[in-house]
């Protein structure tokens, strides 16, 4: 073997560093860096990814010059350490530890403590003076070897449960048992003693050899481990299932064991460069005096805090490192400022101190939270640590949603199992009382309750119900079923399709799981994750300044192309939706002003016209009807000024809005002047067996010119008497349910007449405006060249499309999707993110013919998909000019938006 074989680090320098990993892997790439800076790692040195090349390619024999090269090695880290390898006084002892090029959790080897023996063993003792931890090393190490050494690497495949690791677990249990100690920790020095002695037989019996008692043979034996692991059964499906190459191989790192339990001179810590809670610029940490590292993590003892800034209600009272250790409190500082401004990220690293030494053992890169990622982000930009376009890709779109709504505590949730898991149709986190229907939701709420509305699934007659809830609950419907839509256009917490709730609106109360709860009791939903929970958990606000969160999305701004506009259909959300930043609506659904509060008047008569028998009858009412739509078109119009408004005709069929109530029944059949039976026959004739696929969208302007009529004038009277104002309205006139360039032709000729006729009425010359279409029926997507000659504007009705794309209703796919995911049949549920394979073909396919046609067309998204992250991405991809989701994901499609960009 021709090239270098070991690299050494330590004492500020390495002969590797962090671009090495295919050679050293990514552990020794890392520790070598870290060297480099002249941070003080606990010297040792790698054993190259060649040497692996090498042993496997040569029966399992290493180059010649090895063990040369290791023992030279191994005299330099004693010389930095001033402790021998092997020595009965001061002894040495070391780590050996796997590292590929790529990171392999848990597949490959470790051995630690290596260098205990009976020969060693009293001057450790002597040194740490304490006899227990000496054991409890030495135990570890038998456990450890014997199971990735004897056996493993040995090639022995014990039966299942019967291996020599379990082996021993089993003989440790009896003592702990035999003497009533609940955890490891209990056994005492003399138990650990016999326990060593009893291990010792065991392996002796079952493997019929020794546990090595010469440190050298430990130190190959560990290196042979290592090197054996590569091609043991765990890493070789691991790679198969990742791709990675049988011949990348791994590195070995062995380094020197440093310990921070060895008397009051040492201690043990774990720190983050930068607040992980809030993302403040000071550093962090805890640590304990006298301790190992996992007694930190374990939690039995308080850990102090490193300085003032790290102290909190726990540990207030407990002296700090700052206090305690200043001069090794300023070195720890140093080190954290100068690797954050090498990494150029918050780190989270783990040190030890040894008898008044400083140790770093690790550093990566820190997880922090929702408000912690978007504060560093935008300081670091501030401070020249990282570029706009690295500020983008440092929070994610989870993490900017955990600002946005109150979510459950974490640590509440932790500890908590759910009871069923649903579709997570609306974000954020609720905890109220469970009610079964929308007036005793609003009831409930007058009285000052928190409710949690629950439902089969849900209508319109539910909204004001759904309005007065912290959060919903359905054990039907999809994300794109009414509840959803409705929740998510109010960043209101919401799961649906939770097929383990049964509702019994009788007795009102549900069950789940055989567990029943009645009205009044209380629940918990995370609709983030889909996830319900019995009982009442904390909630917190993440909410931050929205100063930051600001600054934070007009970097976003200064780096994406894609448009992001809003779905909103009341002049309310408009204006909510402008201060998420929203440039526009991409779908203002007229139908709405029929849903909720307030539309009492026109809904009745909405009612009126669609039960019309004659097309005088329906024109009255449909001159009834246009004040209140004009109205509405004309406060969305103006909260969006000089913005583009994409107002699209009626989509639903119309019998989703006849009336099934006795009392509305009576009402409207007196006003029509006919008997509620005649009433009730009409409404039977309205009746289709499939709606969704039934006299909707276009086809209604198709068969009653006078409703498109209606709704037109409504929008362009609407935006005249702006302008007169001096305002500068942008309606863009969209036409849904599209198959055929002809239903586009037939309906663009009444937009041609009354806009003619408003200019004249008005006396204007002009009114900016675009007449366009949705596109969301697949052979739509298929004839767009066609349609493009006419369309001015396409609009991706994403919602439509995947149902009719897949054949899935929107409202069913509860019934099935669990188990499609379940099977690995679809990675993910299709209404929430485009599927790309298929739905995005052909949203590619009618882009493409569209353009080839119209140069200029205008392409939006304004299915759901247009808020989720991924389908973001696929819209920037496919060159749409803007996506349009409900106002509170506005901050998430902005931030993905320059992200895709970035990518
Ligand atoms: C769609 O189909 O994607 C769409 C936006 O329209 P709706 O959800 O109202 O059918
Ligand atoms: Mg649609």
């Amino acid at each position: 073997m021709a090239g270098k074989q070991v690299y050494f680090f330590g004492s500020g320098r390495a002969e590797g560093n962090a671009k090495m990993k295919e050679l050293l892997g990514g552990k020794g790439a890392n520790l070598a860096e870290m060297a480099n800076l002249g941070v003080p790692v606990p010297p040792g040195f790698t054993i190259t990814t060649e040497v692996c090349t090498h042993y496997y390619q040569n029966k399992g024999t290493y180059p010649k010059g090895l063990k040369e090269k290791v023992q030279q090695a191994m005299a330099r880290i004693e010389k930095i350490i001033g402790k021998k390898f092997g020595d009965p006084d001061k002894p040495l002892l070391i780590s050996v530890r796997s590292g590929a090029r790529r990171s392999m959790p848990g597949m490959m080897e470790t051995v630690l403590n290596i260098g205990l023996t009976t020969k060693t063993i009293p001057g450790l003792i002597k040194q740490s003076g304490d006899e227990r931890f000496v054991y409890d090393a030495y135990r570890r190490l038998i456990m450890m070897y014997c199971d990735v050494v004897m056996e493993k690497a040995a090639g022995i495949e014990p039966k299942e449960d019967e291996g020599i690791r379990r082996q021993l677990e089993k003989i440790m249990d009896t003592i702990k048992k035999d003497k009533g100690y609940k955890s490891d920790t209990d056994l005492t020095a003399g138990d650990l003693r016999v326990l060593v002695d009893l291990f010792k037989s065991k392996i002796r019996e079952t493997l019929g050899k020794e546990f090595p008692d010469d440190h050298n043979e430990q130190l190959w034996g560990g290196i042979h481990a290592v090197f054996a692991s590569w091609n043991g059964k765990r890493a070789v499906s691991y790679r198969k299932i990742e791709g990675i190459p049988d011949e990348w191989g791994t590195a070995v790192s062995v380094q020197a064991m440093v310990f921070g339990n060895m008397g009051s001179d040492s201690a043990t810590g774990v720190g983050f460069t930068r607040n992980p809670g809030n993302g403040e610029n000071k550093f962090y940490g805890e640590y304990l005096v006298n301790a190992q590292g996992e007694d930190v993590v374990a939690g039995i003892r308080t850990p102090a805090p490193v300085n003032e800034d790290s102290k909190s209600e726990h540990n207030k009272d407990l002296k700090s490192l700052e206090k305690r250790m200043p001069k090794i409190y300023k070195q720890l500082f140093n080190i954290q400022k100068k690797l954050e401004k090498h990494y150029h990220d918050m780190q989270d690293i783990e040190f030890t101190i040894e008898k008044g030494r400083l140790w770093m053992l690790q550093c990566r890169v820190g997880k922090r939270n929702g408000p912690a990622a978007l504060r560093m982000a935008v300081d670091m930009v501030k401070e020249k640590l990282i570029t706009k376009k690295e500020a983008v890709m440092r929070v994610t779109p989870e993490q900017l949603d955990e600002l946005l709504h109150p979510i459950i505590d974490p640590r509440a949730e932790k500890a908590r199992k759910p009871l069923a898991k649903g579709l997570p149709a609306g974000p954020g986190g609720a905890a109220g009382q469970i009610v079964f229907t929308a007036p005793d939701a609003v009831e409930s709420k007058k009285q000052g309750n928190k409710v949690i509305l629950v439902r089969e699934e849900t209508n319109p007659e539910d909204v004001e119900g759904m309005r007065a809830a912290e959060g919903i609950l359905t054990a039907r419907g999809g994300m794109t079923s009414h509840a959803a839509l409705v929740a998510r256009g109010w960043g209101k917490c919401c799961i649906v399709g939770c097929g383990d709730v049964h509702v019994n609106y009788a007795n009102k109360q549900m069950t789940i799981d055989g567990k029943v709860f009645k009205q009044g009791d209380w629940i918990t939903l995370n609709g983030s994750k889909g996830a319900v929970y019995e009982g009442r958990l904390k909630m917190m606000d993440a909410s931050t300044e929205n100063k930051l969160l600001n600054d934070f999305l007009k970097i976003c701004d200064s780096i994406r192309r894609l448009g992001v506009r809003t779905n909103a259909d009341t002049p309310a959300d408009a204006r909510n939706a402008r201060q998420f930043g929203a440039e526009g609506i991409g779908l203002f659904r007229t139908e709405h002003m029929f849903y909720g509060k307030g539309s009492d008047e026109p809904l009745f008569i909405l009612r009126k016209m669609i039960v019309s028998k004659t097309e005088d009858e329906r024109k009255k009412a449909l001159d009834e009807l246009f004040p209140y739509v004009k109205r509405d078109i004309k406060g969305t119009l103006e909260a969006m000024d000089g913005l583009p408004v994409v107002i699209r005709l009626l989509d639903p069929p119309l019998h989703e809005f006849v009336p099934h109530e006795p009392a509305k029944l009576q009402q409207l059949a007196a006003e029509l002047n006919i008997t509620v039976e005649e009433l009730s026959q009409r409404a039977k004739n309205l009746h289709e067996s499939n709606p969704m696929m039934g006299h909707r969208g276009v086809r209604l302007g198709i068969t009653y010119p006078e409703i498109s009529r209606m709704q037109i004038r409504a929008i362009l009277e609407a935006a005249a008497e702006l302008l007169k104002q001096g305002k500068k309205p942008y309606p863009e006139i969209m036409i849904p349910v599209v198959c055929d360039v002809k239903e586009l032709t037939d309906q663009f000729a009444i937009v041609n007449e009354v806009y003619r006729q408003v200019l004249a009425k008005y006396g204007l010359k002009k009114i900016k405006h675009m007449v366009g279409t949705m596109i969301e029926i697949p052979r739509a997507a298929l004839v767009a060249d066609k349609i493009a000659q006419v369309a001015e504007f396409f609009s991706y009705g994403t919602n439509d499309m995947t149902q009719m794309g897949f054949g899935f209703s929107r409202d069913d796919i509860g019934g099935f999707l669990p188990d499609y995911l379940k099977k690995g049949i679809l990675p993910g549920d299709p209404f929430q993110s485009i599927d790309q394979d298929g739905i995005g073909e052909l949203i590619e396919i009618g882009i493409n013919r569209g353009r080839k046609t119209r140069k200029d067309l205008e392409v939006g998204i304004c299915g759901e998909h247009g808020g989720d992250p991924k389908s973001v991405e696929f819209c920037h991809k496919v060159k749409m000019d803007y996506v349009s989701c409900s106002p509170y994901r506005v901050p998430i499609a902005r931030l993905a938006a320059a992200q895709a960009a970035v990518r």
